[in-house]
C-alpha cells in the first residue's frame, strides 16, 4: 500500500471532468447554463468542428466584477449558494461551483468578462487548469468565453468522442432544448460560421419551439397549462399525429432546468393512451414550476437526473392533466397550411352521388342489427337535409367514399376524409368501454377445444377471473386443453376459436405483467377491431352520415384505439391553394 496523498487541485478538477464534462455538449449546456444564470437575454454560441476545436460563448448578462473572475476557476467557488441549507431552494440552473474549473482543466479558456459598475473588464487564460495570463481588457458588458482543443491532455476522454457530425448533433440538440425553455432570451448557434439555430428571444413559446422543430410541427402543438398550490405546469403537446419512435423528442423542464425523468414520460405517455399508436412516443415540451424543496436536483454531477418527494402524486396529477389537456385541444391532424388571414367562403357544387351496391348493412346485417337494436338514433336524414353536426366534431357532411374504405365528406372548412374502419373501431371501442355490464357470456351450442403451450396455460389459469369477466365461460380438460363454452354476445359472428388465440397472443406475449384494467383494455382493441366495419366495403350515404354522427359522440373521435388517425383534413384554403386560385 502506498502512502495518501491530498490530490492536488489540477488533478481533482481533471477527474471531476470526467463527470461534468462528457463530451462537447456538456461544456455548452453548463456554460449556456452559466450565461442563463447571469440574466443574458442573448447568448450566442459559435462552435467549430462539431466543439473539438473551439466553442465560443458570447452574453449579454450581468458579469463577473474584476476580484472574483480567478475565483470563478476555483473549485466548488460559486456566487450561487453559500451553505447547504440553501440547497433546498435552488433558483439558479449552477450551484455546484465545478463547470468552470472542469472546464479548464482539459482545455485551452479564455474568457473575457465586464460587469456595469466597471470601465475595464478582465481577460484570463487558462490552459490545463493552469493560468497564463490575467489582465485588464477592453470589453462589452457581459461574458464570453472561449474553449479550445477540449480534451487536448485527456487522450482517453478524446477518444471516446464520436465523429464532428455527431458531437455538432449533440449540441444542437442542447441549445434547442436550453432555448424552448427559455423563449424571452434570444439564441444563436453557428457551426464552423453556417447559423444552425436562431430564435428570437420575444418571449413567445411557439416562435422558440418553431426554431428547432419548424413550422408545421409547432402549429400540431396544443397548449396545456394547470396550476395548484404545490405545482404549475406549463407545455405544449403535438398532436398525436406527429409521434417519434422514440422518447428523445421529449423536453422536460423543472424550473426551467432540462432533465430527463422516467416517472414524468411515463405519466405524459399514459396521458396519450390510445391516442398515440403503439410504440410511438409523444412530442412534448413540458415545464413544470414547484417548490424546490419538493425536488431534488443534486442527485448527479450533471443535474438531469432529479428525485421528486411525491412520485405518485405527480404521476397521477401528469397523465390526467394530459389526458384533459388532448381531449380537449383540437387533436384532428391538419394537412392543410393554415391560412393567414381568413378563407375566403367557397361555393360548393351540390352533387347527389347515387351508390347502388349492396350496401354493408345488406352485406353483413349482423355488424348493423345489434347496434341498431338499441341505440341508432332513427336517420331521416337524405343527402343535403339537416347537416350532421355532433358534439365533438366539426361540422361535416358525407358526399361519397373513396376505394370503398375513405369516407370524403365537406364541412364549414373545406375537405374532410374518413377511415371507415379506424372510426367504426373508435365508435365499438368507446361503446364497448362504456357498456361493460353488457357484454354477457353466450353459450355456444358446440364448445371449442383450444390446445394451447405450456405458457399460454399458465397464463390463462392466472387471468381466467378476467376472461369470466369479459364473457368468456372457459373450462379446463386437463393438461394443456381448454374448452370455450361461452363467448361475449358482442363478438358477432366471429370465428371464436381464431379471436381467442389472437387474444392470447397479444397478451401472452407482453414482457411485463399487465394489470386487470389493461388486458380488459386490451381485450375491448381486439374485439372493437375485429367487429368493426372493414376496409373495401361499399356504405350508403345514411351509413356515412350514421357513422359520422356516431363518431362525433365519442369522447375522441380523432384516433382509433390503436392510435392511428381516424380522420384527415383539407381546408378550403388548402383547397384553393392547390388549384392556384390563391398564391
Ligand atoms: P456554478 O454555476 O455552479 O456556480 P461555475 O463553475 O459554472 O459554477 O461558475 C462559477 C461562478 O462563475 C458562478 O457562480 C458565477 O458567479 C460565475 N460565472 C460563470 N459564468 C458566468 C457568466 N457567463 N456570467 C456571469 N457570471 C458567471
Ligand atoms: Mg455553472
Amino acid at each position: 500500500m502506498r502512502n495518501i496523498f491530498v490530490l492536488d487541485e489540477i488533478t481533482a478538477n481533471k477527474i471531476a471532468a470526467g463527470e461534468v464534462v462528457e463530451r462537447p455538449a456538456s461544456v455548452v449546456k453548463e456554460l449556456v447554463e452559466n450565461a442563463l444564470d447571469a440574466g443574458s437575454t442573448q447568448i450566442r454560441i459559435d462552435i467549430a468542428e462539431g466543439g473539438a476545436k473551439s466553442i465560443k460563448i458570447t452574453d449579454n448578462g450581468a458579469g463577473i466584477s474584476p476580484g472574483d473572475v480567478q475565483l470563478a476557476f476555483q473549485r466548488h467557488a460559486t456566487s450561487k449558494i453559500t451553505d447547504a441549507s440553501d440547497l433546498d431552494t435552488i433558483g439558479t440552473l449552477g450551484f455546484r461551483g465545478e463547470a468552470l474549473p472542469s472546464i479548464a482543466a482539459v482545455s485551452r479558456v479564455t474568457m473575457a468578462t465586464r460587469t456595469s459598475d466597471e470601465i475595464a473588464g478582465r481577460k484570463i487564460e487558462i490552459h490545463g487548469g493552469k493560468e497564463i495570463n490575467f489582465q485588464e481588457a477592453g470589453c462589452p458588458v457581459g461574458t464570453s468565453i472561449l474553449v479550445e482543443d477540449l480534451f487536448f491532455n485527456t487522450p482517453a476522454r478524446k477518444k471516446h468522442m464520436k465523429s464532428l457530425n455527431v458531437e455538432a448533433g449533440h449540441i444542437s440538440d442542447i441549445v434547442g432544448r436550453l432555448a424552448m425553455a427559455c423563449s424571452e432570451v434570444s439564441f444563436q448557434l453557428t457551426n464552423n460560421g453556417r447559423q444552425v439555430l436562431q430564435t428570437p428571444g420575444n418571449g413567445n413559446n411557439i416562435e422558440a419551439i418553431a426554431a428547432v422543430y419548424g413550422l408545421e410541427t409547432a402549429r400540431q402543438m396544443i397548449e396545456l397549462n394547470y396550476q395548484d398550490e404545490f405545482l404549475k405546469i406549463k407545455g405544449y403537446l403535438a398532436k398525436p399525429v406527429v409521434s417519434r419512435s422514440n422518447r428523445n423528442h421529449q423536453s422536460l423542464y423543472i424550473n426551467k432546468r432540462f432533465i430527463r425523468s422516467r416517472l414524468i414520460s411515463d405519466a405524459v405517455e399514459e396521458g396519450y393512451h390510445t391516442l398515440c399508436n403503439i410504440g410511438r412516443h409523444p412530442l412534448v415540451i413540458i415545464n413544470f414550476a414547484m417548490n424546490p424543496q419538493l425536488v431534488d436536483v443534486n442527485v448527479h454531477p450533471t443535474k438531469m437526473e432529479v428525485r421528486f418527494s411525491n412520485e405518485s402524486e405527480l404521476y397521477t396529477t401528469i397523465s390526467k392533466v394530459v389526458r384533459e389537456t388532448l381531449l380537449g385541444g383540437e387533436i384532428i391532424p391538419d394537412i392543410s397550411i393554415p391560412a393567414k388571414k381568413k378563407p375566403p367562403k367557397t361555393e360548393y357544387v351540390q352533387e347527389k352521388i347515387v351508390i347502388s351496391a349492396p350496401t354493408v348493412r345488406e352485406h353483413k346485417p349482423e355488424i348493423y342489427q345489434e347496434v341498431e337494436k338499441r341505440e341508432m338514433p332513427q336517420v331521416s336524414a337524405a343527402v343535403g337535409e339537416e347537416p350532421t353536426v355532433t358534439e365533438n366534431l366539426p361540422y361535416m357532411e358525407p358526399i361519397g367514399q373513396i376505394d370503398a374504405t375513405y369516407i370524403v365528406a365537406k364541412g364549414e372548412s373545406g375537405m374532410y376524409m374518413i377511415d371507415q374502419h379506424a372510426a367504426h373501431e373508435r365508435v365499438l371501442y368507446e361503446k364497448f368501454m362504456n357498456r361493460q355490464e353488457e357484454i354477457m357470456a353466450q353459450e355456444l351450442l358446440m364448445p371449442v377445444t383450444l390446445e394451447l403451450t405450456g405458457l399460454e396455460t399458465q397464463f390463462l389459469v392466472n387471468n381466467i377471473l378476467i376472461f369470466t369477466d369479459l364473457g368468456f365461460k372457459l373450462e379446463h380438460f386437463g393438461g394443456n386443453t381448454f374448452l370455450i363454452r361461452a363467448v361475449p354476445q358482442l363478438l358477432p359472428g366471429q370465428d371464436e376459436k381464431r379471436f381467442f388465440m389472437d387474444l392470447l397472443d397479444t397478451l401472452s406475449g407482453e414482457k411485463k405483467t399487465l394489470t386487470t384494467s389493461e388486458i380488459r383494455e386490451n381485450m375491448l382493441t381486439t374485439m372493437a377491431c375485429k367487429a368493426a366495419i372493414k376496409a373495401n366495403h361499399r356504405l350508403s350515404l345514411v351509413e356515412m352520415e350514421e357513422l359520422i354522427h356516431r363518431l362525433g359522440e365519442t369522447k375522441n373521435p380523432y384516433t382509433c384505439p390503436h392510435g392511428r388517425p381516424t380522420i384527415i383534413h383539407m381546408s378550403s384554403y388548402e383547397l384553393e391553394k392547390k388549384f392556384k386560385r390563391v398564391m
